[in-house]
């Protein structure tokens, strides 16, 4: 109801704007055809009434400006000069001087209104100018929506284009910020020539623009926009090229206004293009699945605070004694919506993101409690936590996990931190230091997923390990492939030579088993010995399996 209120106003000004002209003079002109009816009737120019046509030559010199408004003056003042008796009754007319100087009144008031009306609307110019474009580049900018909603109604199949540029730094660094500019306005008007004429286009920020056009003629093609950017362009004499990643998105409108939210879509297969290394992403194509990401990520916190995550646990058992020694914590995510959801679908993307505190110290916490509820039934045994590199920058992260164990009064040396290998490769002088003062405080290291990351074995030495755990995807198939045998084989002699204890994950079958007691190979994880257990059900697994 509100919206189609809005529309139609909006639809009113869009008309009155079209017309403006036609629409204030008629108006005018009724206005003091009405006042001269109003006059006669009243007995004439004698009474009071006259005064009411100032209104109209008012109107028309604030709506028209000067000229109209004189004319409209002079009109007015006729029509109640020679046109007009002085008394309706006895037919009396007026003295020339009388009607005369009444007719100057009018030319005046209707002048003077309409020369303060170009005032006001020279400097409502001065200032919408500035208002809807870019100080630096001149361009519209994103207000221009609003000015393009004065003229423009978008209805059936549009196109939403959004352009973002990714080597301003390059630009920058080679022509200066001036330089920019001019490369922005080059750009700016080819791809305002591409578009039809009455596409709107706006440049949003430094590095982007936006651009729409509802026009059904223009077949429309990633590839030509592509082409747009395959020009060089001289700025001073320095030849130089823009690279920018496109998104775009169709959407069928009916009537509606351009509002700024109607971007976003594009926005989103922009940063797709750029992080695909892609110059152009249709949104509907490519983007939906990334869109439910967001969503998912969106949905992070209220998830965390209705309850949504639990902890399940996979025992890591003795190769020797086949008892379980330690607890694994693996995350799971309940959705109220999508049902279970298993990390690999969102621990990367909290990773990215502040988030992954708030999940490792919820982790963390929870694996506290279970570890006193053990401690509780007089069982001795170990746990382990996954945690992120993104932690370790935490300049807090130390301090904060050690309050927690020390509030739980849990000895430290009772907790593994497994660490992904190719996030300890990113060199980080930071994480360094965070993993030895967590090492001095007592807690184990343990690389995880080893072999998986990168070659290089250097920073093996950098860090003080407890355990390396070999990364499931040798493990799974070693029984039956030589190479992933050998890859194996070769990560436990170089672990023990670094004084690690190895854990293999992924153990599906006894054969593997078998395979890796030959090989030393102190620990293992898997299927073969036990799934990721629900934490409620972890004491009572763990009851009935130790000592078997
Ligand atoms: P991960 O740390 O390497 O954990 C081992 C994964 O292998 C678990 O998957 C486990 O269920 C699975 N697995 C264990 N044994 C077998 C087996 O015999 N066969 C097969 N096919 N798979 C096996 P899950 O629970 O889906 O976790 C996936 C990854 O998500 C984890 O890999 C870890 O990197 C991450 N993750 C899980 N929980 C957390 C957490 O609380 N914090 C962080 N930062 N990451 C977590
Ligand atoms: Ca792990
Ligand atoms: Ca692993």
């Amino acid at each position: 109801m509100e919206k189609s209120a809005k529309t139609m106003f909006g639809e009113m000004k869009r008309w009155i704007n079209k017309y403006h002209t036609p629409f204030y003079l008629s108006a005018c002109i009724i206005m003091i055809l009405l006042v001269y009816v109003l006059v006669y009737n009243t007995g004439g120019i004698k009474y009071v009434y006259s005064h009411t046509m100032y209104i109209p030559i008012l109107i028309c010199g604030l709506a028209l400006g000067r000229y109209w408004a004189l004319l409209i003056a002079v009109i007015a003042g006729v029509l109640l000069g020679p046109f007009m008796p002085i008394e309706v009754t006895t037919g009396e007319s007026q003295a020339f001087i009388n009607w005369f100087y009444r007719l100057l009144i009018f030319v005046l008031i209707g002048g003077l209104s309409g020369f303060a009306s170009e005032i006001n609307k020279a400097n409502k110019a001065t200032i919408t100018g500035l208002l809807y474009h870019h100080m630096d580049t001149e361009l519209p900018n994103i207000n221009s929506v609003k000015s393009f909603n004065e003229t423009h109604v978008v209805s059936g199949e549009c196109v939403f284009l959004s352009i973002i540029i990714a080597n301003e730094d390059s630009i920058v660094t080679t022509v200066g910020m001036n330089g920019y500019y001019e490369v922005l306005q080059t750009l700016y008007m080819k791809i305002k020539d591409y578009l039809p004429d009455d596409a709107f286009i706006a440049q949003i920020d430094s590095v982007k623009f936006w651009a729409m056009t509802g026009n059904k003629e223009k077949r429309f093609s990633g590839q030509e926009l592509d082409d747009l950017f395959d020009d060089k362009y001289i700025v001073g004499s320095r030849p130089l090229y823009v690279d920018a990643n496109i998104g775009f998105l169709r959407k069928t409108l009916k009537n509606a206004e351009l509002e700024a939210s109607m971007f976003y879509e594009c926005d989103i297969a922009a940063y797709y293009a750029r992080k695909h290394h892609l110059t152009y992403v249709d949104y509907q194509d490519t983007v939906e699945h990334e869109s439910k990401d967001m969503q998912l990520l969106a949905g992070f916190t209220e998830a965390m605070d209705n309850g949504e995550f639990y902890l399940v646990y996979q025992p890591v058992f003795d190769l020797e004694s086949m008892q379980p020694i330690l607890f694994e914590a693996l995350i799971r995510w309940e959705h109220h919506k999508r049902g279970l959801i298993m990390p690999d679908k969102f621990i990367s993307m909290i990773e990215e993101t502040q988030l992954i505190h708030r999940l490792t110290d919820f982790v963390i916490k929870r694996t506290l409690a279970k570890l006193t509820e053990f401690r509780v039934g007089g069982m001795s045994v170990k746990m382990s936590v996954n945690i992120s590199v993104r932690n370790l920058y935490d300049p807090n992260f130390c301090d904060k996990i050690l309050h927690m164990f020390s509030e739980n009064k849990i000895d430290p040396s009772k907790v593994e931190l497994e660490i992904t290998e190719n996030l300890m490769m990113e060199d980080s002088q930071k994480g360094k230091k965070v993993l030895t003062a967590l090492s001095d405080e007592g807690f184990s290291i343990s690389i995880d997923d080893f072999g998986k990351g990168y070659s290089s074995l250097a920073y093996l030495s950098r860090y003080r390990l407890n355990t390396i755990k070999i990364d499931k995807e040798f493990v799974l198939n070693m029984a039956y492939d030589k190479t992933d045998q050998n890859i194996v084989k070769a990560a436990i002699v170089l672990a023990h030579e670094l004084n690690c204890k190895v854990v293999a994950e992924g153990v599906e079958n006894e054969k593997t088993l078998k395979m890796l007691k030959t090989m030393n190979c102190d620990y293992a994880q898997g299927f073969y010995y036990a799934k990721p257990i629900h934490e409620d059900e972890v004491i009572t697994w763990y009851q009935n399996n130790m000592g078997k």
